[in-house]
């Protein structure tokens, strides 16, 4: 294997930059020193950790542009994109500034004296990210990790390295101690992997493929290491009839291309109730027709490139020249991973298209006849992570959601993260939750005292 590894800006195709490229020894020597971090980061008090946090925001938001286009050219994100991801990265550390000083326990009256809970860092904790959101799902992890203690191994998608390495000099030089957050660039089948068998790292908290997601489950269940996994995903954004159409319409094509469709909440599977589907197959045509596809760092871009050639072919490859395109915008030539929106309609709802997470700018309009028949279609999948359910009809909304087996759910909006609300999958979209107080949950373990007093 080369001992570097080429970073490619994927709206030119050009050499970003060249990295070294780590292995199993780099791996080593990054828990090592984060297990040496350890002691001190974990006792430092809980005012001074939440400081040390808030230092962190500070200096990423003062850096907030060039860390945006940077993402932006690494990642092939439109700029006004990336913009808001710094952002995000930014409130997620404020957010977990305020957690060091609220990790409470509980008092449990028992017999024989007083028991309560209090909790405990769970010691090196490994992250492995992918390369769609590359520092804001970074920063979902490692600002909860750190409020509570932990010390981290950051390893980003190899694709996307560059916000990673910028972020820990950033953190640096904002005082956080050495060894507290370490980055390793690498691939995922070696780094990755040493992370997953590391006797000394106690949880892994991955973001990416549902595939590899079960390679880690299954390599974590040799050391017992606690997982948190957020996979894959096929989400419904479903449209009844009785619904503000045009608004459904206008919005689907963001919820779907956003991200160039590689975004694991993409609701790329619309169901829209039968009577109104040229209705609003046409407002969508207007939607799509306005997507401006091009260069990231235009600020009038809504649509950036794909990430490498290899996604372009396999996003592709759902739709050869004989499939149903309903509706397709446009894209640059030349140099550049592009790809146009594309709706594909009418498809069956069991083609590859309508099943499988394609995880690029495709998205499948498929007609529905009832309340029931459009709850059957939505959990017709292996995943559970997002969707949308438009109606006037409150009830109607709130009974839908209910039943539709997905962790993140909008009424009349396709929006699903938020700083301060859990974000996760059901079935095979993924195990816990980022996010919100409850994160905190999976970067801690109880711990249960008891203490005699001899009384009963
Ligand atoms: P990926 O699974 O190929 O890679 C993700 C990370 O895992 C990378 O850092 C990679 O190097 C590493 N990796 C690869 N093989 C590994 C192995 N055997 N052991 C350990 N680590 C390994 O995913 P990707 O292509 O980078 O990202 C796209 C996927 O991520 C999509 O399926 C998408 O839905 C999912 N995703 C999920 C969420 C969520 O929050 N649920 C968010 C974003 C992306």
């Amino acid at each position: 294997m080369s001992q570097t590894l080429s970073v490619i800006e994927p709206a030119t195709e050009a050499v970003l930059e060249e990295l070294p490229r780590a292995g199993v020894e780099e791996v080593d020597a990054a828990v090592a020193r984060a297990k040496a971090a350890l002691p001190a980061w974990r006792s430092l008090s809980p005012g001074d950790r939440a400081a040390a946090l808030r230092r962190i925001a500070d200096a990423v938001e003062a850096q907030l542009e060039d860390l945006a286009t940077l993402e932006a050219r690494n990642a092939g994100k439109p700029i006004t994109d990336a913009q808001g991801e710094i952002g995000m990265v930014v409130d997620t550390f404020r957010y977990y500034a305020g957690a060091p000083e609220r990790l409470l326990g509980d008092t449990i009256p028992v017999a024989g004296g007083m028991a309560f809970t209090v909790r405990e860092p769970l010691g090196v904790v490994g992250l492995i990210v992918p390369w769609n959101f590359p520092l804001t799902i970074a920063a979902w992890k490692l600002a909860p990790a750190l409020a509570a203690g932990n010390t981290v191994v950051l390893k980003p998608a190899e694709l996307t390295p560059l916000s990673a390495l910028a972020f820990e000099r950033i953190a640096l030089e904002a005082g956080l101690p050495e060894g507290v957050v370490n980055v390793v660039v690498g691939p995922g089948s070696v780094c990755g992997t040493r992370m997953v068998e590391h006797p000394d790292i106690a949880k892994i908290a991955f973001t990416g493929s549902t595939e590899v997601g079960r390679t880690i489950a299954a390599g974590a269940a040799q050391t017992i290491k606690r997982v948190t996994l957020e996979l894959g995903g096929k989400s419904a954004n479903v449209v009844f009839a009785d619904a503000d159409i045009e608004a459904a319409a206008a919005a689907a094509p963001g919820a779907a291309f956003g991200n160039a469709g590689q975004d694991c909440c993409a609701r790329s599977r619309i169901l829209v109730e039968r009577p109104i589907v040229d209705r609003f197959l046409a407002a969508m045509d207007d939607a799509v027709q306005q997507i401006r596809v091009g260069d990231p760092l235009d600020a009038s871009t809504a649509m950036g490139p794909l990430i490498s050639a290899g996604q372009r072919e396999q996003v592709a490859a759902y739709a050869p020249d004989d499939a149903p395109i309903a509706i397709r915008g446009k894209a640059p030539d030349g140099p550049g991973y592009w790809y146009p929106p594309t709706v594909l309609c009418p498809i069956d709802a069991d083609a590859p298209a309508a099943v499988e997470e394609i995880f690029g700018p495709i998205v499948v309009v498929i007609p529905f006849d009832s309340e029931a028949r459009a709850i059957e279609l939505a959990n017709d999948t292996i995943y559970g992570l997002s969707g949308s359910v438009w109606t006037r009809d409150g009830a109607k909304a709130l009974r839908v959601c209910r039943a539709i087996e997905t962790g993140n759910l909008s009424i009349n909006s396709n929006t699903s993260v938020r700083v301060a609300t859990p974000f996760g999958g059901f079935k095979q979209s993924g195990v816990g939750r980022e996010l919100g107080p409850h994160a905190l949950d999976h970067y801690t373990e109880i711990k249960t005292i008891f203490y005699a007093t001899g009384a009963q």
